[in-house]
């Protein structure tokens, strides 16, 4: 029997406790999901593919059908070289839908193998986006209940060196 794997893409700058509980409600699905750091992003990072990867497999230890990677191809061209078949998006409020929506359907020209499904938020989560995190950030609020506790060190050593302090 083929496995099935899902690729759960984002920029994961840094990984939320939004982007967690997306990664283990979806692995529960799927013989295999690969979480992929994308690194076409137009955006100066925080943190590089390889700390953003890093940081992601320590989350995501405990789950044992979860693989990390990053990749700076095209998602729907990454999908084939990885035999992944179906596309993992997390959908927070309305506005997220138009971009997904238009995203799905342009994978799907290009790759018609590839599906994308969606997950909403969890009610807790819904506001939760790794900048309102970044911005919180920058006046030192607690992210215990945003961040994955085992990298809020890293996260707060890096704001202070971005800030210059
Ligand atoms: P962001 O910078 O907005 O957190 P990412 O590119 O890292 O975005 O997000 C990757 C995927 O995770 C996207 O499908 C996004 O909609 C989803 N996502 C981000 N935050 C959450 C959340 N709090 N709850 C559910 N899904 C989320």
């Amino acid at each position: 029997m083929s496995q099935k794997t899902a690729i759960y893409p984002g920029s994961f700058d840094p990984v939320t406790k939004g982007h967690l509980n997306i990664i283990e409600r979806a692995a529960k699905s799927f013989d295999r999901l690969v979480v992929c750091v994308m690194r076409n992003g137009s955006k100066t990072p925080m943190f590089t593919a390889q700390e953003r990867v890093s940081m992601l497999r320590e989350v995501t230890a405990h789950i044992p059908n979860v693989v990390v990677d990053d990749s700076d191809r095209m998602l729907a061209e990454y999908a084939k070289t990885i035999g992944g078949s179906v596309v993992i998006k997390g959908l927070r409020a309305v506005s997220d839908f138009d971009h997904e929506f238009q995203m799905a359907l342009m994978n799907h020209k290009l790759n018609p193998n590839l599906d994308t499904m969606f997950l909403m938020a969890e009610h807790q989560f819904m506001y939760l986006s790794s900048s309102a995190v970044k911005e919180l950030g920058r006046y030192g609020a607690d992210l215990r209940d945003f961040l994955p506790e085992i990298i809020i060190p890293a996260f707060e050593k890096r704001m202070k060196e971005q800030l210059g302090g």
